[in-house]
């Protein structure tokens, strides 16, 4: 059923580009109504959002500026959404950054930014939306949950990565967030669960994929050779969002070609 996510809204944070478009445009091609939002690129968000009103299987689009890791923006953005459309159904937390440093020389600020985006913005945003799944209450025609909240994650949550100490320390927190949420709102009919990517193809690791060395060495961590690609995350999230997944709660789901399964170890890799 490719409307399945038909009558509901979904807000995905960092959807401007990379990973987040993706999830925007797929979840928009489910039939949902999607708010882009963007922290700095206004223009980029509004072509996210063209794509998504220009296509006929898709619902509206709403784009609106807001800073993950502070509170007055996080509130602001579920507070406009709840005006236009009237209520939130799904959270895509997808907002992050990465900003690499040796542990001995990371400055405060380093840590702190990451930490704060990475791990305090999926915190700020999905407190807001359990404060509305709470509040509407459930809407049997729409989705058999009160609501659904995905976490973008990372490999990072399971694999220690030198070098990002930071990133990795956001993405570990997260899972014991993403868990603790599902313990806690599970009885209320809320489904939290996590999206934990491996490489895929954006600005974030740019510097990995554009040069053929960096790319000859990124294919040694993947067992099925490819680099991923935004739409792999988009399909996930979009069915993840939907009933068809309604008993999965609670989990990461690995979209990393097989990152996981710790290639170095394999004796014809
Ligand atoms: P990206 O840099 O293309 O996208 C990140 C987006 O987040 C950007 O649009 C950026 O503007 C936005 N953003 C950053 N700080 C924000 C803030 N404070 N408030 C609102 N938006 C903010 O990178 P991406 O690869 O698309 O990353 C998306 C998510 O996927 C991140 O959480 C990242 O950690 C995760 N991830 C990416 C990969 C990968 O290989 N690309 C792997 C694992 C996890």
């Amino acid at each position: 059923n490719n409307k399945r996510l038909e009558n509901q809204t979904c807000i995905v944070t960092g959807s401007s580009a990379g990973i987040g478009s993706a999830i925007a445009k797929a979840l928009g091609c489910g039939g949902a109504n999607v708010v882009v939002n963007y922290r700095k690129s206004k223009a980029e968000a509004e072509e996210v959002a063209h794509w998504i009103d220009n296509n006929a299987d898709c619902g509206e689009a709403l784009v609106l500026k807001g800073d993950v890791s502070k509170e007055e923006d996080v509130k602001n953005l579920f507070k406009k959404t709840i005006d236009h459309f009237g209520t939130v159904d799904v959270l895509v937390a997808n907002a992050g950054v990465q900003i690499d440093h040796k542990l001995h020389e990371m400055p405060l600020e380093a840590w702190k930014k990451v930490i704060d985006v990475n791990l305090t913005g999926q915190f700020l945003c999905a407190k807001e939306a359990i404060i509305e799944f709470l509040r509407r209450g459930m809407r049997p025609d729409v989705s058999k949950s009160l609501g659904k909240i995905i976490h973008i994650s990372s490999v990072h949550e399971e694999i220690p990565w030198a070098g990002h100490s930071n990133y990795a320390a956001s993405k570990g927190g997260l899972l014991l967030l993403m868990e603790s949420i599902c313990q806690e709102y599970a009885s209320s009919k809320i489904r939290c669960n996590s999206i934990a990517p491996g490489a895929i193809k954006t600005e974030i690791n740019k510097e990995v994929w554009s040069s053929k060395e960096g790319m000859e060495q990124l294919l040694k961590l993947i067992p099925y050779k490819r680099i991923g690609v935004p739409d792999d995350i988009g399909k996930v999230a979009s069915w993840l969002a939907s009933d068809e997944s309604e008993y999965i709660n609670g989990t990461s789901i690995f979209v990393d070609g097989g990152m996981t399964c710790y290639p170095g170890f394999s004796s014809n890799g």
